[in-house]
């Protein structure tokens, strides 16, 4: 007997291949396929975090080769780099002045925990000030693992799961 998981991947599968979806499906597949990143370039990570625009890994294939620099026009953050507690705020209000929904990449050791600077001055991981909803590791991360962490998200979207600030809500 096939359970019940079995079942509904079968649907899928029937659904897909005569097209068939749902408002929701097809509005998380434009969502994931079409982000715009604001860009919050801090440190050594944000040099990885370029790269991606270039031919060698052409983001554009995920329709995200316009990065804005107004983040009203954007529903993707990238934290690349250490946060200290001064640029705290500002990182914030570029947060809040995103539109929703929206998402958050830690790219990074300093951006995900503080890495090497566990001191006064920076913040221990960007998620005390903003949802984050994928951590990318490394110091720096290759732009390789920044695809990883974007494929990762398109995933989380494309499964239908809300974005981090849903879950978790908004840190004040
Ligand atoms: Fe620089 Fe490493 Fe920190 Fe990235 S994780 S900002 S490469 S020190």
């Amino acid at each position: 007997n096939k359970g019940p998981g079995v079942f509904e991947e079968e649907i899928e599968k029937i659904e897909d291949a005569l097209g068939i979806t749902t408002v929701e499906k097809a509005v998380a597949w434009a969502q994931a396929n079409s982000m715009w990143p604001d860009t919050f370039g801090l440190a050594c990570c944000a040099i990885e975090m370029m790269s991606i625009v270039s031919s060698r890994y052409d983001i554009s294939r995920f329709g995200m080769e316009r990065f804005s620099s107004s983040p009203r026009q954007a529903d993707l953050l990238i934290v690349s780099g250490r946060v200290t507690h001064k640029m705290a705020a500002p990182l914030r209000q570029v947060y809040d002045q995103m539109l929703e929904p929206k998402w958050v990449i830690a790219m990074g050791a300093c951006a995900s925990s503080g890495g090497m600077f566990n001191n006064y001055t920076v913040l221990q991981g960007v998620d005390k000030i903003v949802p984050v909803d994928v951590h990318v590791p490394g110091c720096p991360p290759r732009p390789e693992a920044l695809m990883e962490g974007i494929i990762r998200l398109h995933e989380k979207i494309k499964a239908g799961l809300p974005p981090a600030y849903q879950i978790r809500g908004v840190a004040q």
